[in-house]
């Protein structure tokens, strides 16, 4: 039995499933990773460009990486056949959430309704001072006219509703995330380095807990000794595969 076939398998076995999903899934849509091959770090030091204090004490860095970078790349950016392969499981009923640690909605966009996204959205922004909030193309406009934009309520400062650097993930969100960490018994951890925390450790609580883990990523990641399949291939590739041999009688 090949590998596919064999998580194809054991996801029909499974009854409650869940993806892992990080910066590699959304690589096929043409946004950068942060690590591995073509990752944006290696230009952009996060500490500058990602930071809270940073942020805070001068946020123009962000602001010009925003407009010149992060924008030009995700708004046009379209789901690619990873993503709408989780999509697709959701509607068979065959995976039960998504916990991202991506900041672009892709998942959102391919159809998954059930989305945990750690690190926030980069498609919505509000103002610190009045809660205002402000849309993806909203602030890019503004940013065309001054950096950094400000409040057009208040002129309070505005920021990006993801986590940086250097801030704390959101109770909530982390306490669903983890939930989802308990209930599982099959993961699929998907174009993630698996180094970031507290995030990778979703995917460590569920395999200790004694859920299967599949990782699929085209790097070698610090969870590979300790997970049942290992496919360093495409998200983009395996995951149809695996949608397709779930549909195989
Ligand atoms: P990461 O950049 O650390 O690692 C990405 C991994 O994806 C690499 O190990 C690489 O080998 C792998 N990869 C690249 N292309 C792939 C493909 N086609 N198929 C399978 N694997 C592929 O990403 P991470 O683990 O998500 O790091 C965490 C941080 O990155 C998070 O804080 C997240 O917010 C942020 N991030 C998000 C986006 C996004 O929203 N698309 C983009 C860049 C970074």
């Amino acid at each position: 039995m090949d590998v596919i076939e064999s998580i194809a398998r054991d996801i029909r076995n499974a009854e409650h499933v869940i993806a892992f999903t990080g910066a590699g899934i959304s690589a096929e849509s043409g946004i950068s990773t942060y690590r591995g091959q073509g990752g944006i770090w290696n230009k952009y030091d996060p500490n500058i460009y990602a930071n809270i204090d940073t942020f805070l004490k001068d946020p123009t860095y962000y602001w010009n990486f925003f407009r010149d970078v992060r924008y030009p790349m995700v708004k046009n950016a379209q789901s690619n056949p990873g993503h709408r392969a989780l999509a697709e499981l959701e509607k068979m009923g065959r995976l039960q959430a998504v916990i991202t640690q991506n900041i672009d909605e892709l998942h959102q966009q391919s159809g998954s309704t059930r989305v945990i996204e750690l690190h926030g959205t980069t498609r919505k922004y509000f103002c610190l001072k009045c809660g205002q909030r402000f849309d993806f193309d909203n602030v890019y406009e503004m940013s065309g006219k001054e950096i950094p934009p400000s409040c057009s309520e208040c002129q309070g400062m505005i920021r990006p509703d993801v986590i940086m650097f250097g801030e704390a993930l959101k109770t909530d969100v982390l306490r669903a995330a983890f939930e989802e960490a308990e209930a599982c018994d099959f993961v699929l951890a998907i174009g993630s380095s698996l180094v970031v925390y507290p995030a990778a450790d979703i995917p460590a609580r569920a395999r200790r807990r004694g859920a299967k883990l599949a990782i699929i990523n085209k790097d070698e990641t610090p969870m590979d000794h300790s997970a049942n399949y290992v496919l360093r291939e495409a998200a983009g590739s395996v995951l149809p595969a695996i949608v397709d041999k779930l549909n195989s009688p």
